[in-house]
């Protein structure tokens, strides 16, 4: 099994950068609240967050935990534990590593909007070009991707490659069975 580089290091750093001047130019007045999607997001995130202090936007970071997916597969089922009353009255920004399918999102979406925020804006490093049964709409993307399993900077493959600093994908090796925790 090898990853194949697909978007690199300074790509991500330069992309970070700008989705945060974009927030900036949204929100320059406002008091944010950062909903970071874990674990995938968790490196988008604070970096992204460090970029925004840089230009003065001091945002409350906030983590929940959703999964969806187990290995390469999406279950189709997504499970938000936390309370979110946090959010009411308040300019949320979501925050997520890659929308695939747009189960994550659409679940999480729906539940901060029914605790009262002043506003939702939702940002995606990532962004499978693929069909989906519902739209949500999103405010910042990172990169347009085709509907490939990625790994790296915070995505996972069974919990590996989450350190990786580029974005890669998964080849598997002629005649390799993938198994669990390689
Ligand atoms: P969705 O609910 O949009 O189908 O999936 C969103 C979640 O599935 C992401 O937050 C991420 O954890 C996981 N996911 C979707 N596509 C990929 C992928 O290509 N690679 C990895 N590592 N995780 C993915």
């Amino acid at each position: 099994m090898k990853i194949l580089e697909f978007i690199s290091e300074y790509e991500i750093i330069n992309k970070v950068k700008e989705i945060a001047n974009n927030i900036k130019l949204k929100n320059s007045n406002s008091e944010i609240i950062i909903l970071s999607i874990l674990k995938g997001s968790f490196i988008f995130t604070a970096d992204l967050v460090r970029e925004l202090f840089k230009i003065n936007i001091k945002p409350e970071i906030y983590f929940l935990n959703a999964k969806s997916y187990d290995g390469f597969n999406s279950t189709g089922k997504v499970k938000i534990n936390d309370n979110l009353s946090f959010v009411s009255g308040k300019h949320v920004i979501i925050v997520e590593d890659i929308l695939d399918t747009g189960l994550t999102l659409k679940k999480l979406y729906e539940e901060v909007l029914k605790n009262n925020p002043e506003s939702v804006e939702i940002c995606v490093l990532l962004y499978k070009q693929r069909s989906r049964n519902f739209n949500i709409p999103i405010d910042y993307i990172g990169f347009k991707i085709p509907d490939k399993f990625v790994v790296g900077y915070g995505l996972d493959y069974n919990e590996k490659y989450r350190g990786l600093p580029y974005i890669g994908v998964i080849e598997k090796v002629k005649n390799e069975k993938l198994i669990n925790g390689l």
